[in-house]
Formats: structure tokens, C-alpha cells, sequence
């Protein structure tokens, strides 16, 4: 598939930077690296600017940071080697680089100091907050991120078949859960893009809720949010199915969350607000006389399970072709119970486009 030819064209880091002005960006999130440079390693530094980029590497990742890099040069940090902020303040006065900006929602409070320390032994130099530079150039994906994402997508949808196969009453959620992380591997992933998310019966009313040993009873709702990690990106999918005879409430409130799910998903198109979609399907379990739910209907997905564009309330960010994003309303009632249905949705000019392809049309028995 080609790209959609009206997507605008995706900006470089360097006219981000230039947009910012800020001669050099020190890149400190792993998945910011990952999309810049390709490494897949942790614990290093990027320091990123149109001079040439370098990754300060923790000696432990510098053989790994060499074969991955598509640009960056490795130079080490840490024992026998200067620390870091020394070797970045270094790289600084080499290169004339004034303003470099951190990423203040990832460096830790003591590496701000310390770097900010050494840093500041230089004159000209000014150490500044940034906030998203390289996430909001994550958010549209290119062809092949695209390719990458649907290739989840199913490997998730394959695994979430064959999990069904062993479900049985009385295993416990952390059993499916496992089994379901096994199946993942099996169908193709490298991981899980996640915990897996796995609830019966009324503990399916908390969001998140962490799997335990509670057995799996006739008539209990199961509820399933889980994703598969490939090629260091995250699918991201939720299904609510009934073990035994669904009842005409868990019907009910299933059609409800599975009409205001497609009716979001039927808002996404480009130019549209995270708020409107949010809308959609808020406002129709809402209408449909249920509690609205307490979280965002959806959030971007890609080298992060949770990355932009946020789908929110608030969210006012228009929504662009080549986004790939989750789409995801739940009810979630106290004592009873909860459903949610949950896809992975590529935003498109030719309209919105589920990567992700579980059935879901009616309450499934299982
Ligand atoms: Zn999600």
C-alpha cells in the first residue's frame, strides 16, 4: 500500500530542532532512539543535531549500538570510561553546540543534574526543556511502520484463536493470561506488547485489572485486552466474550459498548479532534443509560502501546493520514462486570481501517 499522497510530508528531526531552535536534542527515550537510529538497546544517550549524532553508550551496548545505528556514532560512558554528562558536555564543545533541549518527561532528576552540572561549566551553553519533539513525528507512520503494525495485528488476531481452544472452567486468569502470552509467541511475536489483560466475572469492571487466581465459572464474563510486540511495534486489541450462556444484561450492555466503539471508529478521518471520536462513543453509552467510562476511548500506537495522538475528553490535536490508533469504550459496573471492545485503527483518507480483526459482532459463547 502507498502512502496517501494529500499526508503531509514528514518532517526530519532537524527542521524540528531548527522549528525549536535548539542546535542538538539529547535523545534519552528508548523508543525515541529506536525510531531515530534503529537501536534497540536501553540505558544510552542520543544527543542528536544537524552536526551528526552521536550515542553514548553504556559499554555493555556499544558492540550493539555499532551494527544498529543507521548514522549515529557510538562513543562510550561509564567505567573505564568518563560518565556521560562529562562525555556529553564534551561532544557539546566539540561540535559548538549552544542549546541543546532534554526530554523532560524522560531524563530522570538526577541525570538532569548531572549533565546540567557539567554542562554548565561552559559558558554558551544552555541545557532546555523539550516536550514531544520526537514523539509527534512518530504519530504518522510510513508505509512500512504501516506493514509492520498490520503484521501485529494478525499475528494478535491468530493467537487470540488458539487461545480460546484451551479455555476451560475453573482455570484462573492467570493461566489464560499465560497461555495467551504463549500463543502470541507461537503465532509470531516476539512478546507482548503488554501485560496481558485478563478478567472474570466482576473483576472485569476495573480497566486494567491484573490477572490472579480466580477461576473461570460458568456464565462469567471474560474480558481480554492484549497486543502482540513485533519488530519492536505494538498491537493493541480487546475482546469481551461470555464462558457458557450469555444473559440478556450482558447482551444489552454489549451492544451498547460495540455500538458506540463502531460509532467512533466510523468518526475517524483526517482533520478530525481525539475529542470528537472520544464523543462519539461516549455519548452513546451515555444515551444508551450507561456510566460513562473513566478513561480515554483510544491513544496512538506504534514503537510505544501508549504513545500520541492521546484520544481523550480534551484531546483537540486533529487527527492525521497514516496515524494508527486504538478505538476502545468500555461499561464497566461495579459488582457485575465489564465489557470492552477494543481495536487497532489506521487512520486513512480512504477511511478508517482495522488492523485488528477478532470477530466481535455479537456476545461470543465460549
Ligand atoms: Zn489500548
Amino acid at each position: 500500500m502507498t502512502r496517501d499522497t494529500t499526508q503531509a510530508p514528514a518532517l526530519g528531526l532537524d527542521q524540528v530542532l531548527a522549528e525549536a531552535g535548539l542546535d542538538a536534542l539529547l535523545v534519552a527515550r528508548d523508543a525515541n532512539q529506536r525510531f531515530l537510529e534503529g537501536f534497540t538497546g536501553t540505558e544510552c544517550y542520543l544527543l542528536a543535531s544537524p552536526r551528526g549524532r552521536w550515542l553514548i553508550a553504556d559499554p555493555r551496548y556499544s558492540e550493539q549500538a555499532a551494527l544498529e545505528c543507521r548514522t549515529a556514532g557510538t562513543v562510550n560512558h561509564r567505567d573505564p570510561f568518563p560518565p556521560y554528562a562529562e562525555v556529553i558536555a564534551t561532544l557539546a564543545r566539540e561540535h559548538g553546540l549552544g542549546r541543546i533541549g532534554f526530554e523532560k518527561a524522560t531524563l530522570t532528576y538526577g541525570q538532569y543534574e548531572a549533565i546540567a552540572e557539567e554542562l554548565g561549566k561552559q559558558e554558551s551553553t544552555r541545557f532546555l526543556p523539550t516536550e514531544g519533539l520526537v514523539e509527534r513525528l512518530r504519530q504518522v507512520k510510513t508505509t512500512s511502520e504501516i506493514e509492520t503494525l498490520r503484521a501485529a495485528c494478525r499475528i494478535a488476531d491468530r493467537a487470540l484463536e488458539a487461545t480460546l481452544e484451551v479455555i476451560r472452567e475453573g482455570m484462573s486468569e492467570l493461566e489464560l493470561a499465560r497461555n495467551l502470552d504463549h500463543q502470541l509467541v507461537q503465532a509470531g511475536a516476539e512478546g507482548v506488547s503488554f501485560p496481558s489483560i485478563v478478567a472474570f466475572g466482576a473483576h472485569a469492571s476495573q480497566p486494567h485489572a491484573v490477572p490472579g487466581p480466580k477461576p473461570l465459572q460458568p456464565g462469567d464474563l471474560v474480558l481480554i485486552d492484549y497486543g502482540a510486540l513485533h519488530q519492536g511495534y505494538h498491537s493493541d486489541t480487546s475482546r469481551t466474550l461470555v464462558f457458557g450462556r450469555t444473559t440478556p444484561r450482558q447482551r444489552e450492555a454489549y451492544a451498547a459498548v460495540l455500538a458506540a466503539q463502531l460509532k467512533g471508529i466510523a468518526a475517524i478521518r483526517p482533520g478530525i479532534q481525539g475529542r470528537e471520536v472520544d464523543a462519539a462513543s461516549r455519548d452513546h453509552l451515555v444515551g444508551a443509560g450507561f456510566p460513562e467510562f473513566n478513561h480515554g476511548v483510544g491513544h496512538g500506537v506504534g514503537l510505544e502501546i501508549h504513545e500520541m495522538p492521546l484520544m481523550n475528553r480534551k484531546s483537540e490535536e486533529p487527527l492525521q493520514a497514516g496515524m494508527v490508533i486504538t478505538v476502545e469504550p468500555g461499561v464497566y459496573l461495579p459488582g457485575w462486570g465489564g465489557i470492552r471492545i477494543e481495536d487497532t485503527v489506521l487512520v486513512s483518507e480512504r477511511g478508517p481501517e482495522c488492523l485488528t480483526h477478532f470477530p466481535k459482532d455479537t456476545l461470543i459463547e465460549i
